[in-house]
Formats: structure tokens, sequence, C-alpha cells
């Protein structure tokens, strides 16, 4: 069965059961109240009636009696234990009812009854009579005007609930149509990405901000992201497949140079050995870096740990010192301690140094403090610089500040996105201020204990 479907059947039903249940109260409440009351009005005249006989009994032959206060339709009647009194006395409607036989009752009795097709209030009422013996009043009344009213009730309610069912009807349906037609609308939007290949997004009213508009909402921006995902993705591909162009008919040149001229000349052999080998070490980190930035980041396999990040900066610097031969001093107090993966640690702080080294040619310094919570890895250089307008788009995969200067060292424009990329998943913040001519400084922010342990 469709959803939308469901919820009218189910929600019909249940209208249904709750008018149905609330009329069935309503009548068996007042029906009570009616013949209570009306049972209520019969005791009481029976009462009166019996004091009233006990009175005169004696005096006023007995069935006069009963023919003074023989109720309008109903019936009075005297009776002794043994049976004996006179003959019942009825209204002109209600002859029926004499030949109904008399029970004594040795005490007061009041209650509503069947009698001779019809439905009665009967009151019996012990009294001691003239001569001694105990007599029961019995006064009898008709209750076809309470049941008439009751019968009109019933017809009021039923006319009722099956006027207020078939407008609950209708809104159930239009209902469980308001809610189905956004997610329907999701179906067939979701269908049509699929079947096109192109993203699509729901036309949403504005103005609205029920649930269902949230979720139409929070659909379109799944879609957006998803989108611009994809572009990156496809960005992503392209810039790679064009840089590991370059190198590749770098390399192809060369080796055809070699083919031709190689063997009689062994200055352009030397030459096309170092430019291939050259391409082929840029291509071998190109595709390295590559396979950090698209591999899963869950396989890292982090290490974290409290560690003292003033022997981690010193091995770095040592470590580029022996590689580069460029000056970098490290400058810091007291033991630094920070929490982080040592390893990932210090392949950040190669990303940076190696950029300080390629855009500048002075010392290179490597300051460290503590602020906060916070421990701070400070690498300065006074290099190029960035500029103010380029300083949003570093960050971005493949983006280089000027292409020309780039090439002859190398750089892909990936290191600051991977960089980026190791400080999230170390759980570390980087900071970057630059000014063009003058220098640059990098701030990387690590905590200086565990997260859970705060
Ligand atoms: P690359 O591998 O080309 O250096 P990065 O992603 O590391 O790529 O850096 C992106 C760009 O930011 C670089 O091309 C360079 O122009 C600029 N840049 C990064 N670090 C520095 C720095 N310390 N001084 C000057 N420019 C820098």
């Amino acid at each position: 069965m469709k959803l939308r479907s469901k919820i009218h059947l189910y929600s019909s039903v249940l209208f249904a059961l709750l008018l149905v249940l609330m009329s069935l109260t309503i009548y068996y409440l007042f029906s009570r109240m009616s013949l209570n009351s009306q049972l209520e009005q019969t005791r009481a005249a029976g009462a009166k009636i019996a004091a009233e006989m006990k009175k005169a009994a004696g005096n006023v032959p007995e069935s006069d009696m009963l023919r003074a206060y023989v109720p309008a339709a109903g019936m009075i009647r005297l009776l002794g234990q043994d049976g004996s009194g006179p003959a019942a006395v009825t209204s002109a409607s209600e002859q029926e009812l004499s030949r109904v036989a008399g029970v004594y009752s040795a005490s007061s009795r009041s209650e509503v009854m069947k009698l001779a097709g019809g439905t009665y209030a009967f009151v019996s009422i012990p009294v001691v009579w003239h001569d001694g013996k105990v007599m029961n009043v019995q006064v009898t009344e008709n209750l076809d005007s309470t049941l008439n009213m009751l019968r009109v009730l019933r017809l009021v309610l039923a006319a009722v609930t099956l006027l207020v069912l078939l407008p609950l009807l209708i809104s159930s349906r239009i209902l469980a149509g308001l809610i189905m037609r956004p997610i329907v609308e999701m179906t067939l939007t979701m269908q049509d990405i699929k079947q096109s290949g192109k993203f699509r997004r729901l036309e949403l009213d504005g103005r609205s901000k029920d649930e269902l508009v949230e979720m139409g909402r929070t659909f379109n921006e799944m879609i957006t992201l998803l989108e611009s995902n994809y572009a990156k993705q496809e960005k992503f591909v392209s810039d790679a497949s064009h840089e590991l162009r370059t190198p590749l008919t770098v390399i192809e040149s060369y080796a055809s140079l070699l083919k031709r001229r190689g063997l009689d000349h062994p200055e352009v052999f030397l030459e096309s050995v170092e430019a291939i080998e050259s391409e082929a070490i840029r291509m071998k980190e190109l595709m390295e870096q590559l396979l950090l930035l698209a591999g899963p980041k869950e396989q890292w396999n982090l290490d974290m740990a409290v560690i003292n990040l003033a022997e981690v900066a010193e091995n770095s610097a040592k470590a580029f010192r022996n590689a580069y031969g460029r000056e970098v001093r490290v400058h810091s107090d007291r033991a630094i301690k920070g929490y982080s993966d040592e390893a990932k640690l210090r392949q950040l702080m190669f990303i940076f140094l190696d950029n300080a080294r390629k855009y500048s040619d002075e010392e290179i310094i490597i300051r460290l403090e503590i602020s906060g919570r916070e421990s701070c890895i400070r690498i300065t250089d006074r290099g190029i610089g960035i500029s103010k307008t380029e300083l949003p788009r570093i960050f971005d995969r493949f983006y280089r500040v000027d292409e020309a200067r780039v090439r002859e060292d190398g750089g892909a424009g990936l290191g600051l996105s991977l960089a980026a990329e190791i400080a999230k998943a170390i759980g570390a913040r980087i900071e970057l201020e630059s000014l063009e001519g003058t220098g640059t400084t990098v701030k990387i922010w690590i905590p200086s204990e565990s997260r859970e342990k705060r």
C-alpha cells in the first residue's frame, strides 16, 4: 500500500473511531441521567401518594383512593404481603399493565423495568395500613416521552457523526497529499538526476518554514555539496593530468634527443639524463602528494601523544639543514609540549620549511611558544612574500602564485592543500601571515593536551 493511502486510511479510521466513541459516550451519559431523573421523579411522587393514602386510609374506600392518584400514563396498585388489596387502577392508555401480576416487596424499591412491551419507572413503597398490616403502594409510570427524546438524540448524534466524518475524510486525504507531495517530488528529482546525470534542485516555497520545506532545503543543500564536490573532483583530475603531462613531455623530448644524438654527443647525453632524472623526481613527488591527498585519511594510522615540540623542531631543522644546506634557527626557551602525531607534524613542518626555502634566500627561523591551552610553532622567512589578493587562494589544490617562478623549483601547488589536510587530521590549526617583499610567517597551533582529557 502507498504511504499516501496508509496515512489516509489510518487517520480516517482513527477519526471515525474517535467520533463514534464520543457519540456513544454522550448518548450513554445522557440516557442514564434522563432515566435516573425520571425514576427519581416517580419515586418522589410515589412517596407523596403513599403518605397521603396512609392519612386517608380507613376513611375513603381504597379503590377511590387509587383512582384519585393514578398517574396520567401508568398504573397504581395497593398490595398486601399475601397478594390482598383492591384491583390495580391504570390510566386509559395503559390498560395492558393491569394484566401484570403485582410482586410484594418488604423494602422500598425503585427501578426502570420492561413491562407489557413498554419501558416503565416502577416504585414500591411499604406503608403500615390503618388495620396494622403492611401494604405496598406501587406506582408504575410510562417512560415513552423520555425514550422518544433519547431516540431523537440517537438520530442527531448519528447524523452529526456522519456530517463531521465527511469533511474529516476529505481533509485527511488533503493532508496525506500535502505530506507526500515534497517526498514524491524529491523521488522524481532523484530519478531524474540518476537518469540524466545532471544535478537538479527542488523548487521550494521560500516563505514556508515547515519541516517538509526544511527537508527540501536540506536536499537542495546536499545536491549543491555533491555538485561542488563533483566539480572539484573533475578539476582535480584534469589538473593532475595536466601537471603530469608537462614532465612526461619533457622526458619524451629528451629521450628522443638521446636516441638521435646521445651516442655521438656526450654533452647531450649528460644534459638529457639530468633533465630526465629531475623530471622523474618531480613526477614522483607529485604522485606521492596526489596519493596522500586523494587517499582515505583513515589509513594514515595516526599515533597521537603528548610530544616534545622543541625536540621535533630541532630534529626537523637539522634534517633540513643537511638536505638543502640552508640555515634554519630554532628559538625555544623551555621544553614545550603538544598533543600530536610526531611523523605527521614533521611532514607538516617540512612543507612550510620547503616553501620558506623555495621563496626566500635568507635564514629561516622557527620559534616555539605557549599561548593558553595551545602551543605554537612559528616558521618565518624573509623572502618574496605573498600579496593580499593571493593569500585566500594559496591553500587551493594546484594553486601557484606565479607559474614562472615555481617551475624552476618544481612546486605543483599541492604543498599547502596537503598541509591543510594534515593539520585537520592531527587537530592542529594553521595561520599564515605574509607581506609581499618582506616575508612570510606560518603559525601551527597545537593543543597542549588531548581534548578528551579536558
Ligand atoms: P608549491 O608546491 O607550488 O610551493 P604550495 O601549495 O606549497 O605549492 O604553495 C602555493 C603557493 O603559495 C606557491 O606557489 C607560492 O607562490 C605561495 N607560497 C607558499 N609559501 C610561500 C612562502 N613562504 N613565501 C612566498 N610564497 C609562498
